[in-house]
């Protein structure tokens, strides 16, 4: 853990006029996990596609291993390493198991790597195997999460961003899912970026976090000093944490209502 796979400085972004980061900059060591945590319309998943070049950087620069990646479209950002596991999954809702996983791997030619890690996939998701012939429309939101990051996984990322895993899922599910986060970081080694608004849990697995506010970056530092901040213990942890979470946003987007 000492250089840096991404380094973004005083990003700029947003939708039309409308700006939704404002000057915001951060690291992610190669081999880390670093969450980026915050309120709704804090600026979280805007910041994941600006990086994954799904919003237009109007300024400052993103760095993926020294290079600049900023400005290139999505497909060729995915080149570059980068997986994106979007907020909802976005999977192809017609389309089969098998082919969610497939179409993670559009970039790969090596077929018999692939056909390998299309096994691995289904061994680390034994369910998917018995769903691979399942159009993604028929399957649990746990289902649709082992899809997603299966999709992300086939593509052999060296950055893997993560927006809310958690969302929709029972707590029994959201564990196992950072479980398998905290493997693929810890024994894998992979690179992971997660955005995650249940704060204990992200804290729990990353080794730095960020704190957005209004586009901005506004805290940063050691993840588990960070989860004993005043700030972040009134206002996401705890008795905070439970206003947020009884927000009719907050519980909508978990499909609690
Ligand atoms: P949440 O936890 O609710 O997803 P967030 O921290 O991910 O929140 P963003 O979704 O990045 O926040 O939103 C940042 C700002 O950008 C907010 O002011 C939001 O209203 C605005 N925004 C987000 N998506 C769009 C869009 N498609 N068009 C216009 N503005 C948008």
């Amino acid at each position: 853990m000492s250089k840096p796979l991404l380094r973004i400085d005083a990003l700029e972004s947003g939708y039309g006029a409308s700006p939704a980061l404002r000057g915001v900059s951060l690291t992610v060591e190669s081999g880390s996990a670093v969450a980026v945590l915050g309120a709704n319309g804090a600026g979280k998943t805007s910041l994941l596609k600006a990086i994954s070049g799904a919003l237009p950087c109007w300024h400052g620069t993103v760095r993926l291993a020294g290079r600049d990646i900023h400005g290139l479209a999505p497909h060729r950002v995915a080149r570059h390493g980068v997986a994106h596991v979007p907020e909802g999954r976005e999977l192809f809702p017609l389309l089969s198991v098998e082919d969610n996983l497939l179409s993670g791997a559009y970039a790969r030619a090596d077929r018999p790597g692939l056909k390998r890690d299309l096994d691995g996939i289904y061994q680390r998701f034994p369910i998917l195997s018995d769903l691979r012939r399942r159009a993604a429309l028929h399957l649990s939101g746990g289902e649709q999460q082992m899809v997603a990051i299966g999709r992300a996984l086939i593509a052999r990322p060296r950055l893997l961003m993560l927006d809310e895993p958690s969302l929709g899922l029972s707590p029994a599910l959201v564990a196992d899912i950072f479980a398998l986060l905290k493997e693929l970081n810890r024994r894998q080694g992979l690179t992971l970026l997660v955005v995650e608004q249940h704060t204990q849990m992200a804290l729990d697995l990353a080794h730095k976090a960020y704190l957005m506010d209004a586009g901005r970056m506004v805290s940063e530092g050691d993840a588990k000093r960070f989860a004993e901040t005043r700030e972040v213990r009134d206002r996401y942890l705890g008795s905070g944490r439970q206003a947020i979470q009884g927000s009719t946003r907050w519980r909508r987007k978990r499909g609690w209502i």
